[in-house]
């Protein structure tokens, strides 16, 4: 698909909006080496989605350090992309006001976004499952590697990702919810929304009379709910969208 039309429409509706919001999923990361969950070649094509689950963290941990610290510390070394970068540009453009995001990675803040709102947490610390008390990853990570035990937090619990497991509430969700409900418009990046209640905030921009705009190789829930559906590359689609706004701009009086 050329998303050339698409990315004119895109760029139109974002330049008459008065307050926008991007929701970025897994699929905003993947041009920058880190796997989604869903996509084709998603983990899940590997991996049993129950490794993502409480039940599997409180059940077996080594197990679980296992899987995580290798998913996490390939995390470490991926760069922001040509769609991160991107969304950066539009927010200093005044174009986006806030990125929320599902994604544990810290690539939106390493892009210079400003104003990142994590639902699903950070993968950069951990958290200890007893006392609560937080701790860089990267420490976790030596302790881990060293030991080849479960890391341990100095009140004897065992450290978790400081992430959103499935069966885990969303964190930061009633702040993504004030953004939501004041946003005429909604840019989704990379997500099979399909994840809930994370999946619910572009929706509820949409029931309260905003733009949707969807930006995912696949088809997702809401495409026909969506003002424009761009099924391109993240990176190739947000540079024509920034390009087109540019060109908006500065072709007005
Ligand atoms: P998902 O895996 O369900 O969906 C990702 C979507 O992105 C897919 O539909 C896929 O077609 C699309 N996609 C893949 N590469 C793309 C590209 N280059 N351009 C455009 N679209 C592309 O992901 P989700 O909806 O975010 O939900 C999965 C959950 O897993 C989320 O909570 C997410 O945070 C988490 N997760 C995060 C990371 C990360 O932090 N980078 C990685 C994997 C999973």
């Amino acid at each position: 698909m050329d998303c050339g039309d698409e990315a004119r429409r895109a760029a139109e509706l974002l330049v008459n909006s008065s307050y926008s919001i991007a929701f970025t999923g897994a699929g905003v990361s993947t041009e920058s080496g880190i796997p989604d969950f869903r996509g084709p070649n998603g983990l899940w094509r590997r991996f049993d989605p129950r490794m993502a689950g409480v039940e599997y963290f409180l059940g077996d941990p080594r197990g679980f350090w296992a899987f995580y610290s290798a998913r996490f510390k390939s995390m470490l070394s991926a760069k922001p992309n040509a769609a991160h970068l991107a969304l950066a540009e539009l927010e200093r453009m005044g174009l986006i006001k806030a990125v929320i995001t599902q994604n544990v990675d810290g690539l939106h803040s390493a892009a210079g976004s400003a104003r990142v709102i994590e639902v699903h947490g950070s993968s950069k610390s951990v958290r200890c499952s007893r006392c609560g008390a937080r701790a860089p990853f990267v420490d976790a990570l030596k302790s881990y590697e060293e030991t080849g035990e479960p890391p341990r937090c100095s009140c004897g619990g065992i450290y978790r990702p400081d992430v959103v497991l499935f069966g885990e509430p969303v964190v930061r969700l009633g702040e993504a919810l004030d953004e939501a409900r004041r946003s005429d418009l909604a840019l989704v990046v990379g997500s099979s929304l399909t994840v809930h209640p994370a999946a619910e905030i572009p929706l509820l921009v949409k029931e309260g009379g905003g733009s949707l705009l969807v930006i995912n190789m696949e088809p997702t829930e809401y495409d026909d709910l969506a003002d424009v559906v761009m099924n391109c590359p993240a990176g190739r689609a947000l540079e024509s969208v920034l390009r087109e706004s540019r060109r908006i701009i500065d072709s007005r009086p």
